[in-house]
């Protein structure tokens, strides 16, 4: 077992005659990894793939896969497969031929071509009376799975995925999302996901990627994402959340002091952890809507603020308010099922929140 990275891309540029798709995109990946990359419609993601692929030339900068640089080396040789969202199965050619065509390509014995469809036929749940059916006569989920089957035949140390479930019905991409995990955890292959989808992303990713206008602005953790983003964008792109206007008015070795006129009792200080390292003067205090709560008169919290609900909106098992402060801010706060007395749009609450469920990020962009 080698610690080098499987993936290694080293400030990737790639321009379409004056425009820059990508400006400057370094990224690491470790073998095994699920790499969720996620933003904005045209912030680079499928150029990013096409580069890893090899379908294009990056304008400069350095990919390497498995430690060997991949420049000059064509998409054919590369150790990488790609999964489309349209899908791009043969249509005059049966399934078996298509999960196939990657050995044939490489003149693989049709005897072992046949012995490997039928693995990946077993490995996708595919039944075997499917084989000689042409992709008109399967449904979106099983062409997407041949598709998968087609792409994972070759043996690739990478996937690469470009957004493969967007164009399913939302129980069928709930079905394939717990596949493309099983088939993550059963292969021990690395995947590169491109999605629009947040909560597959949450739910599918070790590490998400969050990209913006060419660059990469986070990389981390669902969670580190999700309650620790780096600046405002990430906050907003990866959720609905809380940003409260707050000063950072001095650090110390452990601790970092803050000061805010937008709720009560503003002054106070947190772990150093509790702030973005490059958050000082000006800066936002994210606080997720699920942890605000509702809290009596007389009880007591780290912090709160007095509102007025203006929302109710019931969705599954929670509810989402929304709630005016007579500082001015429009708060979201969610509630699971029935662990706290419903609000009422029109009515006076006060609110609070922990300082444990605190992060504080730079007012400007990372
Ligand atoms: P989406 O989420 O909508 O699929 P994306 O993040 O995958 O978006 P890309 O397809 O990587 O975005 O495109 C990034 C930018 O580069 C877009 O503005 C796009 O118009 C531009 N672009 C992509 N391919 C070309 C090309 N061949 N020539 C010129 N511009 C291109």
């Amino acid at each position: 077992m080698t610690s080098a990275p499987i993936l290694d891309i080293r400030d990737i540029h790639k321009d379409y005659g004056t425009y820059q798709a990508l400006k400057g995109v370094s990224l690491s990946v470790r073998q095994g990894e699920f790499i969720a990359l996620v933003g904005p419609s045209g912030c680079g993601k499928t150029t990013l793939l096409k580069q890893i692929a090899g379908f294009e030339d990056a304008t400069s900068g350095t990919i390497s896969i498995d430690g060997r640089d991949m420049a000059g080396v064509p998409a054919a040789q590369r150790p990488t497969s790609m999964v489309f969202q349209k899908l791009a199965l043969f249509p005059h050619m049966t399934v078996a031929e298509n999960i196939g065509f990657p050995l044939k390509l490489r003149k693989v014995a049709p005897g072992e071509i046949a012995s490997r469809v039928n693995e990946m036929l077993t490995l996708m749940e595919l039944k075997p009376i499917y084989l000689d059916r042409f992709p008109r006569a399967l449904s979106g989920g099983e062409q997407q799975r041949v598709a998968l089957a087609r792409s994972m035949i070759s043996s690739p140390k990478l996937l690469l995925l470009d957004e493969p479930l967007s164009a399913l019905d939302v129980k069928l991409k709930k079905v394939l999302q717990s596949e493309l995990k099983r088939l993550h955890r059963s292969l021990g292959v690395t995947f590169v996901h491109v999605t629009h989808d947040l909560e597959e992303a949450m739910m599918l990713a070790d590490r998400i990627c969050v990209m913006r206008a060419g660059r990469i602005l986070q990389l981390g953790e669902p969670s580190d994402i999700y309650y620790r983003p780096a600046d405002a964008f990430v906050a907003g792109f990866i959720g609905e959340t809380n940003l409260f206007p707050v000063e950072v008015t001095g650090r110390k070795v452990g601790s970092v002091h803050y000061s805010s006129t937008a709720f009560e009792d503003a002054t106070g200080t947190l772990p150093a952890d509790a702030a973005a390292e490059n958050a000082s003067g000006a800066a936002l205090m994210n606080v997720r809507p699920e942890l605000i709560r509702r809290i009596g008169p007389k009880d007591t919290a780290d912090c709160a603020v007095n509102a007025k609900v203006t929302e109710v909106f019931t969705k599954g098992g929670t509810v989402q308010y929304r709630a005016h402060t007579p500082q001015g801010m429009d708060l979201a706060i969610e509630i699971q099922g029935t662990s706290q007395l419903p609000m009422q749009v029109g009515e006076n609450v006060r609110l609070g929140w922990s300082k444990k469920d605190i992060w504080i990020l730079p007012a400007g962009e990372a």
